[in-house]
């Protein structure tokens, strides 16, 4: 099968997939009150993201990044992984809060977990516990530690940009990766449906941290052709990264490479768009022609860019609905 190309040339190798969009966190910008259940957990089964990853690998597919909701909320995780792995995808990345890492990311990592991206907005106990209602952050940075120590060959932080993650300033998290050799991204805070008044209060432009690199004698890093929208920065006297992810920069979806799949296995063209292509009827036996042409088809309507400078975010309420 030849590869996915979208009408503005631009290929997708690469699969953003919500397993859940249960979460335990209650993150000020994305879950304020926490998760509520409103319809039945019907998220996809392991067999179900088994078919799925077995496709979207046929298409050429080589990375499937696992998020939600928060992905470890799901006791089959190991399972998931393990199937994708199973399915020929050579990467498999989650994006997680953390809370129970060091416990789990051996197991995790054995069964194929390749790339791991740990959110932490703030490096202040106090800040951390305020933005996402937990009293967690030294049991998140022990596991991003036993991540590191386990040798995974990927181990970054997310962290978004708000006035209140930043009381400390962007040296907390210079300090962070003085001996960590672990990337730090800054990823700018984006108004979804349900955070107008957040982002009014919390929002920082990424040019305030382009103005600190410069100053500071942090110098951009040179690009690979599959790189994601963040410009890592580096420095000599830091072991790690630092790097931003500026969504509402002019030209940010023109490299865009990625497609997502929601935990109820619908095809999302665009984080901000509005609804998405229903496959989960195509999941039910083996990896089908049928269930490729429709995702193929799908991507022909995939648009642009979106349009959140406009200040439309399409149906996006807040990210754990699709994953971020
Ligand atoms: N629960 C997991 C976690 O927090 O890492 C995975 C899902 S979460 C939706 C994925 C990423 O999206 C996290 O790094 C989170 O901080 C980020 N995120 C959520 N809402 C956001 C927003 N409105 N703007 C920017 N990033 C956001
Ligand atoms: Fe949960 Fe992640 Fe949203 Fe925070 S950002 S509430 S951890 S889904």
């Amino acid at each position: 099968m030849t590869g996915l190309v979208d009408g503005f040339g631009r290929h997708f190798r690469y699969l953003r997939l919500s397993v859940t969009e249960v979460c335990n966190f209650s993150c000020a910008y994305c879950l304020p009150d926490g998760y509520r259940k409103t319809r039945p957990h019907d998220f996809l089964s392991v067999d179900e993201i088994g078919r799925l990853a077995e496709t979207f690998q046929a298409l050429g597919v080589g990375k499937v990044r696992l998020t939600g909701g928060e992905p470890s909320a799901r006791r089959d995780l190991g399972e998931i992984i393990a199937r994708i792995r199973r399915a020929g995808v050579a990467k498999i990345a989650m994006t997680t809060n953390g809370w129970n890492l060091s416990e789990k990311i051996e197991g995790w990592r054995d069964a194929g977990l390749t790339h791991l991206n740990v959110s932490i907005d703030a490096l202040d106990p106090a800040a951390f516990r305020a933005i996402t209602g937990h009293d967690r952050l030294g049991a998140v940075i022990d596991g991003v530690d036993r991540a590191l120590a386990l040798g995974l060959p990927t181990v970054k932080v997310n962290a978004v940009l708000l006035k209140s993650g930043l009381s400390g300033g962007f040296e907390t998290f210079a300090d962070f990766v003085r001996d960590r050799p672990v990337a730090v991204r800054f990823i700018e805070l984006m108004r979804t449906g349900d955070n107008a008044d957040y982002f009014a209060a919390e929002h920082v432009s990424g040019a305030v941290l382009r103005d600190w690199f410069a100053a500071r004698g942090w110098t951009p890093r040179p690009r690979g052709p599959d790189d994601g929208p963040a410009v890592e920065y580096v420095h000599p006297d830091h072991a790690g990264r630092l790097g931003l992810i500026a969504p509402y920069a002019p030209g940010f979806c023109d490299g865009c490479n990625r497609l997502r799949v929601t935990a109820r296995g619908q095809l999302r063209l665009c984080l901000f768009g509005e609804g998405g292509v229903d496959l989960r009827d195509l999941l039910q036996a083996g990896p089908s022609e049928a269930l490729a042409a429709r995702i193929r088809r799908a991507l022909g309507e995939k648009p642009a860019g979106h349009r959140l400078a406009e200040g439309r975010s399409g149906d996006m309420r807040h990210l754990a609905q699709v994953g971020g």
